[in-house]
């Protein structure tokens, strides 16, 4: 466990490496026939930030990890722009097998790859994926249209999506690059929506638990929905120093960890979960 960290580092590291052995023995589909090496994904396992490509290009084929190639170095661009480095986030793809000749991948291969990513979001639990390029957001949700979304923030199950266009869209056209250069930065907003997120998961359940009512799918369509459209969140409800220029990608991270923690620990004392204990001695500093 990281100091402070909410998240137990040791052990979505272990799930994250049982999950690259399976993907570097699987021959679920016709991929495997073609592959040079499988690609799994890679980062770090408590991320916070998750970002999704479709699948392998060649470069990544040949090397075994993901966004290694020209794209790859944009994306690290941005990811620097924030300021924070590629090992801070999570980085991998809807399929783990290069398509030949970098066709799309068919609806049948990322049926059957599809799980391996379902249980890497599982074992990293991060506040915000940001799926990459048309294809990727469509596995995720196939009603949003990429150029529309890009950098806008979406609810998704118990946390938040935040669309960006493919990094290879930017080398192609200066003004998608520059909609990649905007919409990144638009991080800040997506974790403090990805703890909000959290936050309302965990009420649901207690609430859930007390009333035994399944949440509504209708109304959290349209929440998501409304929230697409949201103006962004107002800076005064920002935790201090965020994502400020002035951090350095340490101290972002650092930050990020403390209003994970913050949020978890009020929930806790909220629900009188057990496992907090307040003696008599520290209730009295209450
Ligand atoms: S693409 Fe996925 S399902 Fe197909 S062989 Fe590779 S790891 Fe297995």
């Amino acid at each position: 466990m990281v100091d402070g960290d909410s998240k137990s580092h040791e052990s979505a590291s272990e799930k994250l490496e049982a999950i690259a052995d399976v993907v570097s023995k699987c021959r679920k589909c016709p991929l495997a026939e073609t592959r040079t090496n499988t690609v799994p994904g890679e980062g770090s396992p408590t991320a916070e930030i998750m970002f999704v490509g479709e699948g392998p290009g060649r470069d990544e084929d040949l090397s075994g990890r993901p966004f290694v190639g020209r794209a790859g170095k944009f994306l690290d661009e941005l990811i620097q722009s924030l300021p924070m480095r590629r090992e801070d986030v999570y980085i991998a793809n809807v399929v783990k097998c290069r398509p030949p000749g970098n066709r799309d991948p068919e609806r049948a291969e990322v049926d059957h790859c599809s799980d391996y990513l379902r249980q890497q979001i599982e074992a990293i639990d991060p506040l915000v994926i940001v799926p990459l390029g048309r294809h990727a957001l469509g596995w995720f949700n196939p009603s949003l249209r990429i150029t529309a979304s890009n950098g806008k923030i979406f609810r998704h199950e118990d946390r938040v999506l935040m669309p960006l266009l493919h990094p290879s869209a930017g080398l192609r056209n200066p003004s998608n690059a520059e909609m990649l250069r905007e919409g990144i930065h638009n991080l800040r907003e997506a974790i403090l929506e990805g703890i909000r997120a959290k936050r309302e998961a965990k009420a649901g359940v207690m609430a859930n638990s007390i009333h035994e009512s399944a949440p509504n799918a209708i109304e959290t369509e349209a929440a998501s929905n409304v929230l697409a459209e949201a103006p962004k969140a107002d800076a005064r409800e920002a935790p201090v120093g965020l994502f400020e220029r002035a951090q350095t990608s340490e101290e972002v991270q650092a930050e990020m960890r403390k209003q994970r923690a913050i949020e978890e620990a009020a929930e806790a004392v909220e629900s009188e979960d057990p496992k907090v204990v307040v003696d008599d001695r520290q209730a009295s500093f209450f």
